[in-house]
């Protein structure tokens, strides 16, 4: 046990009645936990002595390293301690109609996409379930201090902070069903989406195991050449293969899937590769996210400038394909995943 999030509701339940704790005492304590998203020192009908005793023997394991805010308050970027072992970043994102937290599934990772910070740090740990559960439950807590121009409300998890999930699919997948548990922290599967680089037997998991949530494939590039260059795992699962997987996942949930795409300046931002992705994802019904590279120190190329980015998209749009410019949250914290963690790490 990492943090007192691993547990099942009949694992701290065992452990307070162990104390000599009535049962309801341990409900009051999942209920907190979960729920209202309470620090021990928050349990208010919880006595002293015992809250002492849960933070010693069940801890919540969540360290707050560092914080940064951005946007008007609204960004808000915590490099975490978790289990007492990992840093990670986890960032929590106030839009004007919805909050949204971007977790992390692993410490490091180790896809070895060239252009990310995370990816140049190699894997240092997988994350357990309760680790992952940990980061949307101070996301529940965090989201009430956002300013007064975006709800308080925490309203959505992606798995695009570091790591790949599907790298770390027992855990992630368990993650998700603590978070959707309705008796605990009670989160609708629709508002969780998976992110990932396009590990095809993991995708067509996801499908069967949790058909509600979310898909995001980080495609980069739609031909085999660039993508094997960016993105090393297409070489074991190229692209032919993984947009069989996503058609497979689409008809299985008969979701909308999306295709993740950071435009690098002159190397996948021109008109041959705009041409290559508009028919996969118009076979595949996908809304494709752009968003300019965030430059990282072992990958010191240009995000694409305004005008190369809006010849891109205009080269979907003419064919009907559905696609938005993502905003570049918290730029100017180190919010490219990873990129916080790795200037801690390294200095
Ligand atoms: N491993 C998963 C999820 C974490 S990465 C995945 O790769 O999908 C989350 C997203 O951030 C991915 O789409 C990834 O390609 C993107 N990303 C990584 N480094 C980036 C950078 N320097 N600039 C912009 N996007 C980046
Ligand atoms: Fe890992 Fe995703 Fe970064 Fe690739 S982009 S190295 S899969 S975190």
């Amino acid at each position: 046990m990492k943090t007192v999030y691993d547990l099942t509701r009949e694992q701290l339940t065992g452990r307070l009645v162990g104390w000599g704790e009535p049962a309801f005492r341990a409900k009051q304590v999942w209920t907190q936990l979960w729920k209202r998203g309470a620090t021990y020192e928050e349990m208010s009908d919880v006595s002293p002595a015992l809250r002492e005793r849960l933070a010693t023997e069940l801890p919540l394991g969540v360290e707050v390293l560092d914080e940064r805010t951005a946007d008007r308050g609204a960004t808000r970027k915590a490099l975490l301690k978790l289990g007492n072992t990992h840093v990670i970043e986890a960032v929590l994102m106030g839009y004007r109609d919805r909050v949204t937290v971007c977790v992390s599934s692993q410490a490091g990772c180790a896809m070895g996409c060239t252009f990310c910070a995370t990816g140049q740090m190699g894997l240092r740990n997988n994350l357990t379930a309760g680790e992952i559960a940990a980061q949307v439950v101070w996301a529940r807590r965090e989201a009430r201090r956002l300013p007064a121009t975006t709800p308080q409300r925490l309203g959505n998890v992606v798995f695009m902070g570091m790591g790949e999930p599907l790298a770390n699919e027992r855990h992630v997948f368990a993650s998700i069903a603590k978070l959707t548990d309705p008796s605990g922290f009670g989160m609708g599967a629709r508002h969780i989406t998976v992110s990932t680089v396009g590990i095809v037997p993991g995708i067509d998991r996801l499908a069967g195991v949790h058909p509600q949530v979310g898909l995001a494939v980080s495609l980069h590039a739609a031909d085999d050449e660039l993508r094997d260059q960016l993105v090393p795992p297409n070489r074991r699962y190229p692209l032919t293969k993984l947009e069989e997987s996503i058609a497979g996942w689409r008809a299985a949930t008969r979701r909308r899937p999306s295709i993740e795409w950071a435009l690098i300046d002159h190397v996948n931002d021109t008109e041959q590769q705009a041409e290559l992705l508009a028919p996969i994802a118009r076979r595949l019904g996908a809304h494709v996210n752009l968003i300019p590279l965030n430059p990282t120190p072992g990958y010191p190329v240009m995000g694409s400038p305004p005008a190369r980015i809006r010849r891109f998209v205009a080269a979907l749009e003419r064919v009907r394909v559905n696609v938005t410019v993502r905003d570049t949250r918290g730029r100017n914290i180190d919010a490219a995943c990873g990129q916080l963690a790795l200037s801690a790490l390294s200095t």
